[in-house]
C-alpha cells in the first residue's frame, strides 16, 4: 500500500484525513506542529501522540525528509548551497544566503525544468517532475536544522517553474504561512516566475501577499523570443497587464529580473524600451549579470554596460538595482550544482570540486 504524504497537507487537510481514518480530529494540530512546527524527521520523535496513534501513522503514512547529499560553503560570503536528493532517488538543489536583513533560503520547484530558457542550467535535461509541497518546505526545514539558523525569507527562484507547479506552491505558502508551523509571513515569500500570465492573475485573485518576481529579461517580444521559449506563449503585453492587475488586487509591488546577456539584451535601446514600457508602473527591477554556463553560449555582459543600464533606467526614473552575486565560487548560477553532480566525477566543475574540498 502506498503511504500517505502527510507532510504536503494543510492543517485543515491534515483534519479532514485524521477524522476519515477514524482518528480524533484534535490530534490534526499536534501533528501538524511536530511535522512542520518543529520539523520532525520521525514519528517516534512526537512525544506527546499516544504510542499506538504513532504505530498506525508509521503504518499508513509517510514524513517527507531531504536527505542533505552535498553541502558547498562559498569562502567568499558564507554562501551554502545545499544538494537534497528525495525518497525517490531524484536530486534538488537550494540556496542559503546570509544578507544583512536575514537570513534567505532560495528553494527548487521542480526536478529540472521545462521552460528552456537559453541562459540557464536547470533546464538542461528537462523536467523530470514537480515537487510536492512537503519537498518545497522540507528544504526550507533542512537548511533551517543543518546550518542552525532561522530562515527569515524563502525565494522560490531555484530549479523549475513554480506555477507549472501552481496548486502545489499554493499550498507550500499557505503551510509554512501557518502560526503552528514554521510561521513564516506571506510577505518574506518571494515567488519567481518566467511569466506564465493565468497564473499571475490566479495568484491576484486569491489575493495571496507573497511577492511577486517576473523574469522579463527583454524589452519587446522579439528579443525575448530569443532568450525564452516561453515569450512564444505570451507577450510582453500580457504579461505587464498581468503584473499591474496583481499589483491592484493586492498592492504588492511586482519586481521584474532582467538578466543581462553580452549583445542580446544590454544595449542603451534596450534600456529606453524598457523604462518606457514599465513608465508609471510601481515596480523594482533587478539587473542580473548572466552568469555563464558551460553548455551555454550566452556571455555576461561588460560591467561597464551594466552599470550603463543602471544609469539608463535611473535617469528614466525606474527603480532599479544590481543582484549581488553570491556563492560565485560553488556554482552559483541556477541547477549547476545539481547538473555537475548528475554528471559525475568525470565532469571538469565536479573534479575541480574535489580537488578544493
Ligand atoms: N522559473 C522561474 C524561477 C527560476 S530561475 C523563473 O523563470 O523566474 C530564477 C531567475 O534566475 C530567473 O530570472 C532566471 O531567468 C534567472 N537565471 C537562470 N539562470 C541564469 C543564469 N545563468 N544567469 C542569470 N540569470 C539566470
Amino acid at each position: 500500500m502506498e503511504k500517505t504524504d502527510i507532510s504536503s497537507m494543510t492543517r485543515q487537510e491534515l483534519a479532514e484525513y485524521l477524522a476519515a481514518s477514524g482518528e480524533k480530529k484534535f490530534r490534526a494540530a499536534q501533528l501538524f506542529s511536530w511535522i512542520h512546527g518543529k520539523q520532525a524527521t520521525a514519528f517516534d520523535q512526537m512525544s506527546n501522540l499516544p504510542k499506538d496513534f504513532r504505530k498506525r501513522l508509521a503504518q499508513t503514512a509517510e514524513l517527507t525528509v531531504p536527505e542533505a547529499v552535498r553541502v558547498q560553503v562559498s569562502k567568499i560570503d558564507g554562501t551554502s548551497k545545499y544538494l537534497f536528493r528525495l525518497a525517490d532517488g531524484n536530486v534538488i538543489e537550494s540556496v542559503l544566503m546570509h544578507y544583512h536583513h536575514g537570513n534567505s533560503v532560495c528553494i527548487s520547484s521542480q526536478v529540472g525544468c521545462a521552460m528552456g530558457c537559453r541562459f540557464c542550467a536547470s533546464t538542461i535535461g528537462g523536467c523530470v517532475r514537480s515537487l510536492t509541497a512537503a519537498e518545497m518546505c522540507g528544504q526550507v526545514y533542512r537548511i533551517a536544522q543543518l546550518s542552525g539558523s532561522r530562515v527569515d525569507s524563502v525565494v522560490v527562484m531555484g530549479s523549475g517553474e513554480p506555477f507549472e507547479n501552481f496548486e502545489n506552491f499554493c499550498r507550500f505558502v499557505e503551510i509554512l504561512n501557518d502560526p503552528e508551523g514554521y510561521n513564516l509571513s506571506r510577505r518574506s515569500i518571494t515567488v519567481s516566475t518566467c511569466g506564465i500570465v493565468p497564473r499571475i492573475r490566479e495568484l491576484a485573485d486569491r489575493g495571496t501577499q507573497v511577492t511577486l518576481a517576473v523574469s522579463l529579461h527583454a524589452p519587446n517580444d522579439e528579443i525575448r523570443r530569443k532568450l525564452m521559449p516561453v515569450a512564444r506563449r505570451y507577450s510582453v503585453d500580457e504579461i505587464l497587464d498581468a503584473c499591474r492587475y496583481f499589483f491592484e488586487k493586492t498592492g504588492r509591488r511586482v519586481s521584474f529580473e532582467y538578466s543581462l546577456a553580452a549583445g542580446i539584451n544590454d544595449t542603451p535601446a534596450c534600456a529606453d524600451e524598457l523604462a518606457e514600457r514599465l513608465k508609471g508602473f510601481p515596480c523594482h527591477v533587478n539587473l542580473i549579470p548572466v552568469n555563464p554556463v558551460r553548455e551555454r553560449t550566452i556571455r555576461q555582459s561588460a560591467a561597464s554596460d551594466i552599470q550603463a543600464f543602471k544609469r539608463r533606467l535611473e535617469k528614466h526614473g525606474v527603480n532599479v538595482t544590481i543582484r549581488r552575486e553570491m556563492g560565485r565560487d560553488i556554482d552559483g548560477a541556477c541547477g549547476q550544482l545539481r547538473k555537475s553532480y548528475l554528471d559525475g566525477p568525470g565532469s571538469s566543475e565536479e573534479s575541480n570540486k574535489q580537488a578544493e574540498e
